[in-house]
């Protein structure tokens, strides 16, 4: 079976939503979601979203150079500024669209701060920022008549045709379909699952990043790869609750295992550095005391404060026996986002024409090296707005058929080895986390670039183990060889 669209966006976070919002009416599109259409790392964001929108007291300018600091002034600067001066009109936009983020007792919008930020400028909905936009945006887009939303639908591969692009689909039950399109937009979001600990949800193992990197598009900097210093370490399991940034920004310490507050030895900004900084001192200090016992510390601050502020955070960590109001909370870095990605220009487009990239998976530069707090979900806002203004610029002028790629999902065939994704995040974890270890990185890749061949060639079933571990290795492949760079 097949379908044609005139633009698939393969994504439900907030880059894939808005970009549906922002396109043309009159174009046919189709949106996919691998999983639930809730499990995506744009629900989970608990801090907020940056802009300078209605603050007498802030600027762009301050905004940029934020950005530029935290992200150790790798960022494309035009990038950059396209960013923080088209903040506030995605942040209105989505006001418009229902949004709510918390008001002071005047009705102005409170804006919190968090480790980089110079200026109180992060617009938050309580510590469930994510779940709030997502949620709005996606009743937005279920109420157009023009885009088809297919929920637990995995985009399995991805080819280009002389009209565009052809997708191989398949959904819950295991029926394949081809999708056809002009234009196609990848927002798959993260690569958290190429590692053993990560704060991301499970959709985050790059398939989009290892879609366009088979096709020839260009990847850049994907080994620019942001640890978050506070998730809360339980030791046990793979997605680690985070507790944000902006449980800092309100005054919370940092502490090692002899309770003790550290940072003074690092860095001159302490717990506010950026959290690159933070990441690296947790380590650095942690092989000084030769212990990972680390602590967040903020029970010094009324609790009544802390339990509004932070209903989310408070409530997860009570259900995991602690009570941020009366006690430190053991915390330790691990994997939160990616800087890099599908390289594309300030349309979102790849190198590939009418290929679009927008939100994690791709690489804009704004971020740099490192990126700065609550700026990823403007990225996604502002960049996926750029891509549907590029494909509604060009929709006239798309052909008026489809060409069909062929695609063999292998059906019958065995399915691939037990413990290939196990073993991957193993070497990504011991290889590559905080601070590189090159020894462990060049040997890792040697394993990884053989259990990538066995995969590419060993004609196995395309289900959906397969294209998940096809894309966390493909991505830890990626980011190896830039690592022994
Ligand atoms: C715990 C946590 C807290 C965060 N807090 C903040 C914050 O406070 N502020 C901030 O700015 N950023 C924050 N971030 C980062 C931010 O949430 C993400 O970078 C951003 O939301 C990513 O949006 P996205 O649309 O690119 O991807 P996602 O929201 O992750 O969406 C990806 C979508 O792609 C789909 N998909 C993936 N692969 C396929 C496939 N093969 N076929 C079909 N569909 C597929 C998924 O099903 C999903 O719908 C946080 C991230 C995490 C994990």
């Amino acid at each position: 079976m097949s379908v044609n669209y005139d633009v698939i966006i393969a994504g439900c976070g907030a880059a894939g939503l808005y970009a549906a919002i922002n396109l043309p009416s009159e174009l046919n599109i189709l949106i996919l979601c691998k999983r639930e259409l809730s499990l995506c790392n744009s629900s989970l964001a608990q801090g907020g979203i940056a802009g300078v929108y209605n603050s007498p007291n802030d600027n762009i300018q301050y905004h940029q150079n934020d950005t530029l600091i935290a992200g150790s002034f790798k960022n494309n600067v035009d990038a950059v500024h396209t960013l923080v001066s088209e903040a506030a009109q995605d942040i209105e936009h989505i006001i418009d669209l229902g949004v709510e983020f918390d008001k002071k007792p005047d009705g102005t919008y409170h804006r919190t701060l968090e480790g980089g930020h110079s200026h109180h400028r992060i617009f938050h909905h309580a510590d469930a920022t994510g779940k709030e936009i997502t949620t709005t945006l996606l009743e937005n887009v279920q109420k157009l008549p023009n885009v088809t939303i297919m929920e637990n639908t995995m985009m399995c591969s991805v080819k280009k045709t002389s009209t565009g692009y052809s997708a191989l689909l398949k959904d819950i039950e295991e029926n394949y379909t081809t999708a056809n399109c002009h234009f196609m937009i990848l927002a798959t979001g993260g690569i958290g699952r190429v590692y053993q600990f990560t704060t991301n949800s499970a959709i985050a193992t790059g398939d989009g990043i290892t879609f366009a990197f088979e096709m020839g598009a260009k990847i850049k900097n994907l080994s620019y790869v942001q640890f978050h210093p506070t998730a809360f370490n339980n030791r046990a399991t793979r997605e680690c609750f985070l507790i944000s940034e902006a449980v800092r920004g309100e005054g919370a310490y940092l502490l090692n295992c002899h309770k003790e507050r550290f940072m003074h030895n690092y860095d001159e900004r302490l717990e506010l550095a950026p959290r690159d900084v933070v990441s690296h001192a947790i380590i650095l200090e942690s092989r000084k005391q030769n212990s990972t016992d680390f602590y967040l510390d903020i029970s010094y601050k009324d609790s009544e404060f802390l339990k509004n502020r932070f209903p989310m955070i408070y409530k997860n960590l009570l259900d995991q026996g602690y009570d941020l109001t009366k006690e430190p909370v053991p915390i330790f870095p691990c994997q939160h986002y990616l800087m890099g990605g599908i390289d594309v220009d300030r349309n979102s487009e790849t190198s590939l024409p009418n290929l679009y990239a927008c939100g994690e998976c791709s690489h804009t530069g704004v971020h740099g090296s490192n990126r700065l707090a609550s700026n990823s979900l403007l990225e996604a806002l502002v960049f996926s707005r750029h891509a549907a203004n590029d494909i509604a610029s060009k929709a006239a002028s798309a052909p008026k058929d489809f060409e069909e790629a062929e695609f063999d999902p292998h059906i019958g065939a065995p399915h691939i080895p037990k413990g290939v994704r196990t073993e991957t995040r193993k070497i990504m974890q011991n290889s590559y986390f905080v601070i590189p270890d090159k020894k462990a990185a060049a040997e890792g890749f040697k394993r990884v670039k053989e259990i990538r061949e066995d995969l590419l060639s060993g004609g196995y079933l395309v289900d959906a183990d397969y294209v998940l571990a096809k894309s966390i290795v493909t991505v830890a492949y990626i980011i190896l060889s830039e690592v022994m760079e």
